[in-house]
């Protein structure tokens, strides 16, 4: 009777610590991805935030780094099947700043990696931001893919349901008569994320990024997925340390915290 009483406390404890040890996201069975987020690439800092903007040489040897590692550059849309993909590493750039296409983008060729850029609808052709003509130009390269951070770039938790509606589904509309292409993936605008957004993002997209965290689990996360944000003040060190760690672990984060984006 006390070893039965034993038993069924040991087997009580076995499935506590099996429920508490099973996150959503099983780090064993899926390797990580490093998934980063830039914005400006420019020595001159542009708009408010002088860290959004990586001088131009530190980003080529970003890229130089990857290219010599031997990653492959896979769209954000691509993530769920990065499996097929040898050392995968997603380059994302938020906003839409015309540096994107004067400057990344002739060294996203140079290096051949693909990137991909969330841009803001109500601003494609805006000063400082990319034309409709430049976006499908990248498009049609092969090498860049266009995808949503929305039609204005506001808090979301600020929004009703309905003007969340609009802000996913009007953006997808605009960026893909733009591109002639399907818009499948959402960037989080100032990484303001909750849970019902990310299942209110699910009848538009196929997956959907945050601005922040350390690491990606591809399945569980599919609306939640972090990035490591890439800054102005970021050493080449620092950016190898990045993706290594993100190659290697899967980290999970639990952290919700807003951030730039
Ligand atoms: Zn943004």
């Amino acid at each position: 009777m006390k070893h039965l009483k034993l038993a069924v406390v040991l087997l009580f404890a076995v499935v506590v610590l099996t429920l508490d040890a099973s996150p959503a996201c099983d780090v064993l069975a899926e390797p990580s991805v490093p998934v980063f987020m830039y914005h400006s690439i420019s020595d001159v800092p542009v708009g408010k935030d002088e860290a959004l903007s990586v001088k131009v040489k530190d980003f080529e040897q970003q890229l130089a780094y990857l290219k010599r590692m031997k990653y492959t550059g896979i769209f954000a849309e691509e993530l769920p099947e990065a499996g097929k993909t040898h050392r995968p590493v997603v380059i994302t750039f938020d906003d839409g700043y015309i540096d994107n296409y004067t400057t990344a983008f002739p060294l996203l060729k140079k290096y051949g990696l693909k990137a991909t850029i969330f841009v803001v609808s109500d601003e494609i052709g805006k000063p400082g931001r990319m034309t409709g003509a430049q976006l499908k130009e990248m498009s049609d390269s092969g090498l860049v893919s266009i995808q949503s951070h929305t039609v204005s770039h506001q808090n979301l938790k600020n929004l009703t349901h309905d003007e969340t509606e609009y802000q996913f589904s009007h953006s997808k509309a605009v960026i893909e008569t733009v591109t002639k292409k399907p818009v499948r993936a959402l960037a989080a605008p100032g990484g303001f994320w909750s849970k019902d957004l990310g299942e209110q993002a699910s009848r538009y997209y196929d997956i959907a990024f945050r601005s922040f965290g350390w690491g990606t689990c591809k399945r569980e996360n599919r609306f939640r997925v972090p990035r490591a944000g890439i800054f102005r003040s970021n050493t080449l060190a620092e950016f190898q340390a990045i993706t290594r760690e993100r190659s290697q672990t899967a980290i999970r984060t639990s952290d919700e915290a807003n951030d730039r984006g």
